[in-house]
């Protein structure tokens, strides 16, 4: 197992300022965090795969030790996979507690030698999360404060054909 590495698995659809607060905090734990996309058979994200990377990887051009990759399936086979000793997820407020506590327990069943860190964003984002960004953007709000410029004009340019 690499002790260095840790990957944050989610849907990012898409990354928000909130996601980047949690990768900034990661990257100071560990040498090399692996943003990891979900595929989700589950949901049905606005953005493909492929989009949802890019703005990842733009998002996180600063920080040298991020990767960006996506997995199928079970995300701790993907930490395995990976060798991972770590699993990140952000914290916001209560109500992500009780379906992260839910989980975490069974995550660790299934790979008790990984590691589940929990963050807690800065107080400014603890109310954001992807879905709140896509209806804003949908009906035309400025969405200036949970997202980067770039990803900003991604979504502009998906719900309004403009750039
Ligand atoms: P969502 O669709 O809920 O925005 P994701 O599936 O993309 O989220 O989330 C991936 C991880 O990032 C989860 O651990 C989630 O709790 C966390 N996360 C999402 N938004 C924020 C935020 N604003 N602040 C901190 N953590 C967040």
């Amino acid at each position: 197992m690499n002790n260095n590495l840790a990957i944050y698995p989610g849907t990012f659809d898409p990354i928000t300022l909130g996601h980047l607060d949690i990768i900034e905090r990661s990257v100071s734990i560990f040498e090399e965090v692996i943003v990891a996309v979900g595929r989700n058979i589950g949901k049905q994200p606005l953005f493909s795969v492929e989009e949802r990377t890019d703005m990842i990887e733009k998002t996180t051009a600063h920080l040298s030790n991020v990767r960006v990759s996506n997995f199928d399936g079970l995300i701790v086979d993907y930490a395995k996979k990976m060798n991972a000793k770590a699993m990140i997820r952000g914290l916001r407020a209560m109500s992500d507690f009780e379906f992260e506590f839910q989980m975490a327990l069974v995550n660790r069943t299934l790979h008790p030698d990984l590691v589940q860190v929990f963050l807690m964003p800065h107080e400014a984002y603890t109310h954001l999360n992807s879905t709140i960004v896509r209806e804003v953007s949908s009906f035309g709000g400025d969405i200036s404060s949970f997202v980067t410029p770039y990803v900003a004009k991604v979504l502009l340019a998906k719900f309004h054909k403009k750039y």
